[in-house]
């Protein structure tokens, strides 16, 4: 069977983009293996499909040629306008704290290179909408996920602050950029029983990732997990400090 860039994989018996198929026995599967079991599984990452999904996309083509030998490597790296690819283990984490199912209809603020909207799509094996303020970064992450299979992420150039109120209700959201604040507007898309995952803090300081839940009976709870620190999230949420 064949479903636009996904594909019936025998081995897996799931969907499987093209890229997870190409990915299944290139020359960087090593690394990629390594990175999984050194970098992630090696802490505490244990959720299978994060795990496979990790293994699966080849992050070493959303980054810059120059910086495809350090693909695999345990930091992020720069992905031009001043922006970044966040580290492996980051992406691992913050999906796991998410707790996707298959189906879940999923919203990612700060798309950047496509990498962790491309490990979502693998995990969820379903729409992913991902907001990106760049426009140069939406445009090469649109149409690197396109190449590759992950025809399923859509990508739109805008302010994430306000999130995609057309395709909410989402079950769960993750900004991939430091927030001063949660954003109403995210909080207000976020479905009942959903989950939002979100650094939180200062502009270039230490920041928390902060996990919001909103309940079955729609009350809100938030906590705060690990430090983290990533580049600002933009656009209105700045405008109004
Ligand atoms: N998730 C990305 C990946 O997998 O490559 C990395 C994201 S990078 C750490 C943060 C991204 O958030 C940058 O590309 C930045 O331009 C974007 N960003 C910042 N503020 C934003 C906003 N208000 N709306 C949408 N994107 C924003």
């Amino acid at each position: 069977m064949r479903t636009g860039g996904w594909f019936w994989s025998a081995a897996t018996g799931v969907l499987a983009s093209a890229a997870a198929l190409a990915a299944g026995g290139d020359e960087w599967t090593p690394q990629r293996e390594r990175m999984v079991a050194e970098q992630i599984a090696g802490r505490d990452v244990t959720d299978a499909a994060v795990l496979r999904a990790m293994r699966t996309v080849p992050r070493h083509l959303f980054v810059p040629e120059a910086a495809r030998r350090e693909a695999y490597g345990d930091y992020p790296l720069p992905i031009g306008q001043g922006q970044t690819i966040s580290q492996p283990y980051i992406v691992a984490y913050m999906t796991q704290l998410l707790r996707l199912k298959p189906g879940a209809k999923t919203l990612e603020v700060g798309t950047g290179s496509g990498y962790q909207a491309a490990v979502l799509a693998e995990v969820t094996q379903t729409n992913v909408y991902s907001i990106e303020i760049v426009a140069p970064l939406a445009k090469t992450a649109a149409e690197r996920l396109k190449r590759l299979g992950y025809e399923w992420v859509v990508v739109k150039c805008g302010d994430g602050y306000l999130g995609w109120p057309e395709h909410a209700p989402f079950d769960a959201i993750i900004v991939t950029a430091g927030a001063e604040h949660v954003p109403p507007p995210l909080v207000e898309q976020l479905k009942r029983g959903g989950r939002m995952v979100i650094p939180v803090g200062g502009a270039w300081a230490v920041q928390s990732l902060v996990v919001v839940e909103k309940l079955p009976d729609g009350t809100v709870k938030k906590r705060e997990d690990i430090p983290v620190r990533f580049v600002p999230l933009t656009g209105k949420g700045r405008q109004r400090e």
